[in-house]
């Protein structure tokens, strides 16, 4: 608490910008974070390649209470904590019909970085993650997220599943749609024998997908088949690819977004009609799925370390370029303040 602050900006271009940030008084029911870990998103890698402003980085937070509110009354000073960056409110007419996921009045960062050294964030915001390695609770962001995608779909046991992308919504789709009983998992990306891939393809078979295709290898489609259900962890644009993939009566989710050109695509009606496919989508905000997200990781049901690959100190937060603008064997790096 005797340094300022300090927190990390980016823009276009893998432009970071460490900033000292102002320390503001808690509202009652407001705690102050001591950040240990914060994951590094393919959101936060969209802004440093597309977004024109300094946009603040990162959300897949592992914290420690340093302060709590006047009013807050279920976390202390030296508990450890993973938070949602969008939580529900739980009292608009949304949440109270049960349907949180559509709330929209929720807590949220408040354009605070989650790669920084300390935040403020509304207790609802967050949930005890005693005894778990930071880096690994850091997980239970990206894995809340997919398990969101994965129940979103609910894709059968037992039938075949596709999942385009190798980041980590697509890993973490394919460990929990494997751990919920569907499958054969394929995992489908764009090149092959890349470092990246080659380490996501490694991390993909140990969380229990069967395979990985690659859409520059000729011949791939017919590899392929056809699936029951398929995710899309990769630019909308891949939406009628996925769709041509897709069964009768199949069902495909997007859940990939760009800032940047790819973000529509031409979908064949007909086809999806006569062939009684339809088209989900899914974004992960309020945060749903934390608790589970964690008692996956704290008992190991998953084992989100798999993916993680590199770990950089705040200061040296701007070598992230190296790791994702070169092909490098990167998938998730988590940031460590302190
Ligand atoms: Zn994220
Ligand atoms: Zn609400």
């Amino acid at each position: 608490m005797i340094r300022t602050p300090r927190g990390l900006y980016g823009r276009a271009g893998f432009t970071t910008d460490l900033r000292e940030l102002p320390r503001r008084a808690l509202l009652p029911h407001e705690v102050r974070l001591q950040v240990l870990a914060c994951g590094l998103c393919g959101t936060d890698l969209h802004f440093l390649r597309q977004m024109q402003e300094f946009t603040p980085l990162g959300h897949e937070v592992c914290a420690q209470v340093i302060q709590a509110g006047s009013a807050v009354t279920r976390f202390a000073p030296g508990q450890q904590v993973v938070m949602e960056d969008v939580a529900m409110c739980g009292v608009c007419d949304a949440c109270k019909s049960g349907r949180s996921d559509l709330c929209r009045d929720g807590c949220t960062m408040q354009d605070q970085p989650g790669m920084a050294d300390e935040l403020v964030a509304h207790e609802r915001m967050l949930h005890g993650a005693e005894g778990i390695d930071p880096v690994t609770a850091a997980m239970t962001e990206p894995l809340a997220v997919a398990i969101r995608c994965v129940e979103t779909l609910a894709p059968d046991s037992g039938k075949p599943l596709a999942i385009f992308g190798m980041g980590a919504i697509g890993l973490f789709c394919a460990a929990f749609a494997h751990l919920r009983g569907a499958g054969p998992i394929t995992m489908i990306a764009r090149h092959p024998g890349t470092q990246r891939n080659q380490a996501a393809e490694e991390a993909a078979l140990a969380l229990g997908a069967d395979r990985a295709l690659y859409t520059q290898d000729a011949g791939w489609q017919e590899k392929a088949g056809l699936f029951d259900a398929v995710i899309l962890a990769a630019p909308p644009s891949m939406t009628p690819v996925a769709m041509k993939l897709t069964a009768y009566g199949g069902k495909v989710l997007a859940a990939g977004v760009t800032f940047g050109e790819d973000h529509s695509a031409l979908l064949d009606i007909n086809d999806m009609v006569f062939g009684k496919k339809s088209l989900l989508t899914s974004i992960a905000e309020p945060g749903l799925h934390f608790p589970l997200a964690l008692s996956l990781i704290r008992d190991q049901r998953i084992d989100v370390r798999r993916i993680i690959t590199h770990r950089l100190p705040l200061e040296k937060a701007g070598e992230i370029v190296n790791l994702y603008e070169k092909d490098a064997p990167a998938i998730k790096t988590v940031i460590l303040p302190g």
